[in-house]
């Protein structure tokens, strides 16, 4: 069996993980890249590259924030896809450039290699026009490329799949919504196996209340910030990003926190954790009646993985949709997949937890195969 290493090249930091089928045979994190670490991306990955056994390595993976309305499936690198990546950066300012990096320096560094690209919004490249589209003139929308991209694409699909095979269900016919809650955070309703909406929209700043990030607001606020207030758009692209969500609301990002804090009758801590979780509900009631119908809801990442206080309280009341907990099966003294709803409810609620290296691999795979198999059908 081949390997696959997969990469996920941040701005100061490069992720791996080296694939032996679907086994893991090494991973690591390389951190302050640029920064009192290695002094850039291509010294971070040869440090990298030397240190793991690379023989029968079939192909790199890497994660790419964004597609666009480009990219729709895993690609294979070349020189022509390296420019499209390029052309979206002022759509992922801060993500397309460094994963870009992390392509060209591994196609230096490996040139006999083939390069997977594997974008995060290809999933949702399924939505219809309707989930797609914002309710503004199509001519400026057009124009400047603004419309629903969705993120989190790889967790979305490996997650809905995992949730169907829990089930004993063939993903083709399982609706799921999916809910990423980590320190971004994004709700998917997933049909049969294909995106139909989700709550990332043009960028991952909206939709759910996240770590740093506010989520849905009315765009109102911008207009005030920048002409009462006098921010200017830099300002407050960083206060929506940065300084909202979690932190905004009671100082800390970190879910363990807010629990903590508001178990001991925080009143900012219990405001941020009332916020998070019923706009969650919101989302999961708005997918169930776009779905029509619900087979599972599945929590995922970080929050989403561990937190049963928060899935208890984000799905609190809705058993008149079929939906509940069981909380002596969400106690907290299990992990791994799981189902923590009643047996016998309409709908099961699961925990599967994330693996987007694994995706990512599992993908670059799957474009290796399709690539060969019309040569060997000859
Ligand atoms: P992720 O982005 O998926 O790595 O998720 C990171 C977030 O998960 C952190 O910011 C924490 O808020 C949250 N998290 C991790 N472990 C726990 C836990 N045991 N309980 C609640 N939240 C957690």
């Amino acid at each position: 069996m081949s390997r696959i290493l997969v990469l996920n090249c941040g701005s100061s930091s490069v992720k791996w993980r080296l694939f032996h089928g679907s086994d893991t045979a090494g991973k690591g994190l390389v951190e302050r890249v640029g920064s009192g670490g290695p002094a850039d991306h291509e010294a971070a990955l040869a440090s990298i590259l030397s240190s793991v056994d690379l023989s029968g390595l079939a192909a790199v993976g890497h994660r790419v924030v964004h597609g666009g309305d480009r990219f729709s499936a895993p690609t294979i690198v070349t020189d022509e896809v390296i420019a499209a990546v390029r052309d979206l950066v002022p759509l992922a300012p801060l993500h397309n450039p460094a994963n870009l990096t992390g392509i060209e320096v591994a196609r230096r560094l490996l040139p006999d290699v083939t390069q997977v690209a594997v974008f995060d919004t290809a999933f949702h490249r399924t939505m219809p026009a309707w989930a797609r589209a914002y309710a503004i003139d199509t001519s400026v929308a057009d124009r400047w490329g603004i419309q629903r991209y969705g993120f989190h694409g790889t967790s979305h699909e490996y997650v809905s799949r995992r949730t169907a095979a829990l089930l004993g269900r063939e993903v083709t016919d399982t609706n799921v919504i999916t809910l990423h809650l980590g320190n971004g955070a994004s709700a998917c309703a997933v049909k049969g196996g294909r995106s139909l909406i989700t709550s990332m929209g043009m960028s991952p700043l909206e939709g759910l209340v996240m770590g740093t990030r506010s989520g849905d607001i009315d765009p109102t606020i911008i207009f005030h910030l920048r002409r009462v207030g006098g921010l200017d758009v830099d300002q407050i692209d960083e206060l929506l990003n940065r300084r909202s969500g979690l932190v905004g609301l009671a100082g800390d990002n970190d879910m363990r926190e807010i629990i903590a804090r508001r178990d001991a009758g925080d009143a900012a801590a219990t405001l941020a954790f009332d916020m998070y979780c019923q706009r969650i509900k919101g989302y999961v009631g708005a997918y169930a009646a776009l779905l029509g119908r619900v087979d599972a809801v599945t929590f995922t990442a970080g929050v989403g993985e561990n937190a049963a206080p928060v899935r208890a309280a984000a799905l609190a009341g809705l058993t008149a949709f079929g939906i509940a907990v069981d909380p002596d099966r969400d106690d907290g003294a299990r992990s791994g997949e799981r189902i923590i709803s009643p047996d016998g409810a309409p709908v099961a609620v699961c925990v599967v937890p994330t693996d987007e290296e694994l995706e990512i691999a599992i993908q670059t795979r799957g474009v290796l195969e399709a690539d060969r198999a019309p040569s060997e059908q000859r």
